[in-house]
């Protein structure tokens, strides 16, 4: 296995949620030498040296200092943090026919059949009291199977083969204990006492935890994996994006050093990226604008800058191949795709194809193409989004994805390898 799998594997095990994706990506980032701030002070960056910045713990920017000034030549990789999932409601105890169960949410474009009948865990962001009246906020993760959504019996559903629908409000309840006994003569489940206690597990520092909210969600606790007779697929959860997001991390550690280059990971992309810290907010632009001395400047750098926006493809199915336009059907470990809607649900033109197809030539990496089929809607990516905000000429790619938006995706074992050295090759100018 590459070091590149091994790493993101690993990655993908950590980055069970937005926050921990975030954690898990400064991590690498300090390691690497960059610089954590909280807003970008132009007069103190060094050349040469790394800086990064995250925003409500679950999107990041992270970017090398040129020695050329940054309005010569700014190169973007855009991802997102967050994947598609079953989110806890805010009073989510139900607790019936024996059983504690959880209310949930969805959260994003679920692919909701998958989550029956897997070993599921928590993981999230609690916000607490502690025993000096300080408010805190600290991400936690049970990092083992602690609740499961059972299927109904086929026997009791003789119909279930024949299009089994979901609904999200009742079927989807994750059972997590038995009790003796319902309602009021049993014993009182209390979530808030349930994440407190592993809040305390985990940051023992604290005497006193009194939950005052949270964010947590659902995650399948099946390690991610190499899988098939000969290791060509990757098994995982949160592919899309985290694929991504490791990539651009990797390749931006790789890129020169002396060049200009920048990451960013935005969260809520799987919901419209309209919020504070998703794409469509103020936090890159805001970032821009403090490279730079004056507008003049800012809109030389915005129209001398590069973006690729990467976000996972669709794969052909070979059972469901009349979903794809016959000459437009990307395969796994076939390389990247460029992303191509004249609709402008992706950002790619022409021009900003041909230079990634340039690029892909000189790094050696096989690039394919996709358009939807001309009779069905196209998806979208933070990169429409992001050129509308920033006007930064944008390419919108990513490697081949199967099961996309399932609790267990798949994508080719070797096209991660091919994705990075296709960014670090876009972040080291070789075309
Ligand atoms: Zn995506």
């Amino acid at each position: 296995m590459s070091d590149c799998i091994e790493d993101l594997l690993g990655f993908l095990s950590e980055a069970t949620t937005p926050f921990h994706a975030v954690t898990a990506l400064s991590q690498r980032l300090q390691a690497a030498g960059f610089v954590a701030v909280d807003t970008v002070d132009r007069a103190g960056l060094v050349p040469g040296r790394g800086y990064f910045l995250t925003r409500n713990d679950s999107s990041l920017i992270a970017f090398r200092v040129g020695e050329q000034p940054v309005e010569a030549g700014l190169r973007l990789v855009g991802a997102h943090t967050d994947s598609p999932n079953l989110s806890v409601k805010p009073n989510p105890i139900k607790q019936r026919h024996g059983v504690v169960q959880l209310a949930v949410d969805v959260y994003g474009g679920a692919l909701l059949n998958p989550w029956f009948d897997r070993d599921l865990s928590l993981a999230g962001r609690v916000n607490f009291v502690d025993e000096h009246g300080q408010l805190c906020s600290r991400l936690i993760d049970f990092r083992r199977p602690v609740a499961v959504v059972p299927s109904l019996a086929i026997h009791l559903d003789r119909e279930a083969n024949n299009g089994r629908s979901v609904n999200p409000q009742k079927d989807i309840l994750p059972v997590l204990l038995t009790v003796e006994n319902d309602g009021d003569s049993g014993r009182h489940f209390s979530f808030p006492a349930l994440l407190a206690a592993q809040v305390r597990a985990q940051y023992p520092e604290y005497e006193e935890v009194r939950v005052l909210d949270f964010e947590m969600s659902l995650y399948d606790s099946q390690a991610p994996a190499v899988i098939g007779l000969e290791g060509d697929f990757i098994a995982s959860a949160r592919l899309d994006n985290l694929l991504s997001c490791h990539a651009g991390l990797r390749s931006l550690l790789a890129a020169d050093a002396n060049q200009w280059s920048l990451l960013v990971c935005n969260d809520h992309e799987e919901v419209g990226s309209a919020s504070a810290v998703g794409a469509q907010g103020p936090m890159l632009t805001e970032v821009l604008d403090s490279l730079v001395d004056s507008d003049a400047q800012g809109r030389q750098l915005r129209a001398n800058a590069r973006l690729l926006s990467v976000d996972n493809a669709h794969a052909v199915h070979p059972n469901f191949s009349d979903r794809h336009d016959d000459n437009h059907g990307p395969l796994l470990n076939g390389g990247p795709v460029i992303k191509i809607n004249r609709n402008q649900r992706y950002a790619t033109s022409g021009k900003g194809a041909a230079l990634l197809r340039l690029l892909a030539e000189r790094a050696d990496v096989p690039v394919q193409t996709f358009v939807v089929r001309t009779d069905l809607g196209c998806g979208s990516t933070i990169g429409p989004i992001t050129a509308a905000e920033t006007g930064i000429e944008t390419i919108d790619l990513g490697v081949p994805t199967l099961a996309m938006h399932s609790v267990r995706e798949l994508a080719g074992s070797r096209d991660p390898n091919y994705l990075e050295a296709l960014l670090t090759g876009f972040y080291n100018r070789l075309a």
